[in-house]
């Protein structure tokens, strides 16, 4: 048994975690019957990576990267490569990922399994929509090659397929071509959610755009936020790898650390280190990416408890009014608050999250009780304003609201290797 763990540090239980080295390695004698479920760098903050009682497969070490076209930009590599480590090969040779998340710590495979998105959303869709290819194992011995032209429908299940249709070995993504390691920046200040929107429209040609927002702040100051957007830069520049700089948190914080207090001054001290309405600048990629990689572990700010990350999609603006006025309420505070409009480039996912709509994504730190309490009255508003909430990002969803956000539930299932399961997927369908 190990402690294997999910971002969010909850649930927790214990299963056994076997390191994959060679595909051959699978199915082998994997598990002891008891079921399986491949697993990358555990970034899902939730219970989708989680297998508890039963068996993780560890796909960091399927870490090869195996064709790389530098006229076309196509990629084939192993499943447990990193964004990261495609990052460091691929931008120094002029190209860039198609999609991303906000962490560069996920693994291929991760990002194909929960068909991440990213800032780019409204304008390329998800990862899934980028990969052009990739080979499933099957528990019977069994493998595929799948496409959007061969077997089709195993293309759709995977992508966006939770871990549950197979091993994904390998996948080719197409790239992005680009000429510097630096994204044209610009960000607004805004108060409202009207002029969120507003600047989300009159922006919508930026490649890149997201929002902080502060969900503390109550009065004249409700939903203040910081509007950011950017573009590859076209200054045609060296693309030197740069080391990262890191910190380690160093300790797990007592769980009384992040309350309304301690968050509201964090919020009102971000929003007002930018002293102008605007600021444009040339920044490097990471820090526009990737802001919190900067401290590894970060997750241990919110205590041994844990963290309950909230992520949903709604079609209307007024329902993440009325859920921001519920979380204010609450009197628990989030900091790491993220709102974005989704677009309607079409997912090749049959499970995928993102639909048109407005996503909105906060964390909250575990208090007995509360957290649980209000995190279940968010998905329930999510429901009723004909939104859904994302698998990677959940531990709280029920069987029936999992069922009428993902219609095709029933067909996906059909497509579930029988020797594979998660903790996810027995919470919602047991
Ligand atoms: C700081 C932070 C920011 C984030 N930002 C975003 C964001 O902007 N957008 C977004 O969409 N997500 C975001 N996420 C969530 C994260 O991108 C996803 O949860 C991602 O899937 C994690 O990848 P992983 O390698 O850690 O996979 P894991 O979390 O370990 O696993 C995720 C799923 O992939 C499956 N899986 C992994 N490898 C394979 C394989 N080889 N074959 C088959 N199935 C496999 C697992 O079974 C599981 O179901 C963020 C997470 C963090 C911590």
């Amino acid at each position: 048994m190990t402690n294997f763990q999910s971002w969010g540090r909850y649930p927790r239980g214990e299963q056994q975690s076997k390191p994959l080295y060679w595909p051959s390695d699978f199915p082998g004698s994997y598990g002891d019957g008891t079921s399986l479920l491949p697993v990358g760098m555990g970034r899902s903050y939730g219970d989708v990576c989680l297998n508890h009682d039963n068996t993780v497969l560890l796909t960091r070490p399927l870490d090869r990267l195996l064709t790389f076209d530098p006229q076309t930009g196509r990629l084939r590599c192993e499943t447990g490569v990193t964004l990261g480590e495609i990052l460091e090969f691929a931008v120094p040779r002029g190209w860039f990922l198609p999609v991303t998340p906000g962490t560069k710590f996920v693994t291929v495979g991760g990002a194909i399994a929960n068909d991440v998105h990213g800032k780019n959303h409204h304008v390329a869709g998800t990862f899934g929509r980028h990969v052009r290819m990739f080979e499933l194992l099957r528990s019977d011995g069994s493998r595929r090659f799948c496409s959007a032209g061969q077997n089709s429908d195993w293309f759709e299940a995977t992508i966006s397929g939770l871990g549950l249709t197979g091993l994904i070995h390998w996948a080719e993504i197409q790239l992005k071509p680009i000429v510097s390691r630096k994204v044209q920046y610009q960000a607004t200040k805004f108060h409202g959610l009207d002029e969120f929107l507003a600047l989300s429209e009159q922006n919508r040609n930026y490649e890149y755009t997201v929002s902080w927002i502060d969900c503390v702040a109550r009065g004249k100051n409700a939903a203040r936020g910081i509007f950011m957007c950017g573009d590859h830069s076209a200054i045609n520049e060296p693309r030197e790898p740069r080391r990262a700089r890191t910190i380690n948190f160093p300790m797990d914080l007592p769980g009384i650390a992040l309350n309304r207090a301690t968050v509201g001054l964090f919020n009102a001290l971000y929003f007002h280190k930018q002293t102008s309405k605007q600021v444009s600048k040339l920044v490097d990629y990471e820090p526009f990416f990737y802001p919190l990689d900067a401290i590894l572990r970060w997750n241990r700010m919110y205590g041994k408890e844990g963290l309950l990350q909230f992520q949903c999609v709604v079609p209307q603006v007024d329902a993440i009014r009325e859920i921001l006025n519920a979380i204010a309420r609450s009197g628990l505070a989030s900091f790491l608050a993220v709102l974005k409009v989704c677009g309607d480039v079409r997912s090749p996912g049959m499970m995928s999250f993102p639909k048109p709509g407005i996503t909105l994504a906060l964390d909250f730190p575990i208090r007995e009780g509360r957290t649980f309490e209000l995190v279940d009255r968010l998905g329930a508003m999510t429901a009723e304003a004909g939104g859904r909430l994302y698998p990677a990002k959940d531990a709280r969803m029920t069987g029936e609201q999992f069922r009428n956000f993902y219609p095709r539930w029933q067909e996906f299932s059909s497509y579930i290797d029988r020797r594979f399961s998660s903790s996810f997927w027995r919470r919602v369908m047991l």
